[in-house]
């Protein structure tokens, strides 16, 4: 079965259960399809791309024909390999490997999804291969929306561009329904926290050990101190020819204070309750540099 295939089969059954208000239980089949689904996605679009940003333990030689096919004039070279290539004989590399590698080709793709898929890398096992863990209807939701925009966004790659998925009246539906509960989903958890908030007496927690990934800020509901969750990325601005301007940007995809109990789960989520998702990092060069490249770098 293809990527399109598993999604197809994983969202019937999806949209089958949660229309009929099933008990939770009965997602385990959907849910596993989806994840299987979004990663044969991932590994299909860098397959496309290369087969080595894929395929790990390759032979040598086949590595090297992969990454410069046009240099190679050995003909038998592909031959010698191709009933392996088409067996497949070679491992993959893990989910989160390749999800890293995607990132880079689809950046806008970690931005608004990556709180999601980190949620979906700690629980894909879970669903593939054994019990379902307990989850509230949030979470099973999530699963099928994140499948559904992950698709959306490789729909032009050469891997999908022929074969397609369309999305049916259902998958429209739900993720106009996903996107409406959100909206009262911060308004609830914003309504929740602030109630808890009032019976605290002023504040109480002061942390600022930020690092690449967590970003300590002042919780706007308490005041106390509090985490984004995120990530770093380095980029360039290219000012002249020969002249480029890097700079750093942290991008938080996750809020949570353990004093009001507020939490965000995504950079949408954030932004609704009226906090920044983008900081500026570059003033942090010197030590991104150093931790990169475990040397100070002038
Ligand atoms: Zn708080």
């Amino acid at each position: 079965m293809s990527a399109r295939d598993y999604l197809r089969t994983g969202l019937e059954l999806f949209h089958d259960r949660r229309l009929s208000d099933l008990s939770y239980e009965h997602f385990q089949v959907a849910l596993g399809n989806l994840a299987i689904s979004i990663e044969l996605m991932i590994k299909a679009v860098l397959a496309c791309k290369n087969l080595t940003l894929v395929l790990t333990d390759l032979p040598l030689e086949l590595e090297v024909l992969c990454i410069c096919p046009k240099d190679i004039k050995n003909d038998s070279l592909f031959q010698r390999f191709s009933v392996d290539l088409q067996s497949g004989v070679f491992k993959t590399g893990t989910f989160d490997e390749c999800l890293s590698k995607f990132y880079l080709f689809f950046p806008s793709v970690r931005e608004r999804l990556g709180a999601h898929m980190g949620f979906l890398s700690r629980h894909r096992n879970v669903c593939v291969h054994s019990a379902f863990p307990s989850f509230r209807r949030y979470e099973l939701d999530r699963f099928a929306y994140t499948a559904l925009l992950i698709f959306d966004a490789v729909r032009e790659t050469d891997a999908f561009r022929f074969s397609p998925y369309f999305l049916s009246e259902k998958d429209a539906k739900f993720i106009a329904d996903f996107e409406e509960n959100r909206i009262r989903k911060v308004e609830e958890a914003i309504t929740k926290a602030k109630e808890k908030a009032k019976s605290l007496n002023g504040s109480q927690l002061r942390c600022t050990d930020s690092d690449w990934e967590h970003l300590a800020i002042e919780c706007p509901i308490c005041g106390n101190s509090a985490f984004l969750v995120g990530y770093t990325n380095f980029d360039v601005d290219q000012v002249t020819e020969s002249e480029y301007n890097p700079y750093l940007t942290f991008h938080a995809n996750e809020f949570y204070c353990e004093v009001c109990g507020l939490k965000l789960d995504d950079y949408w989520e954030i932004h609704q309750a009226g906090m920044n998702t983008e900081f500026d990092y570059t003033g942090k060069l010197d030590q991104w540099y150093a931790d990169e490249y475990g040397y100070d770098y002038m």
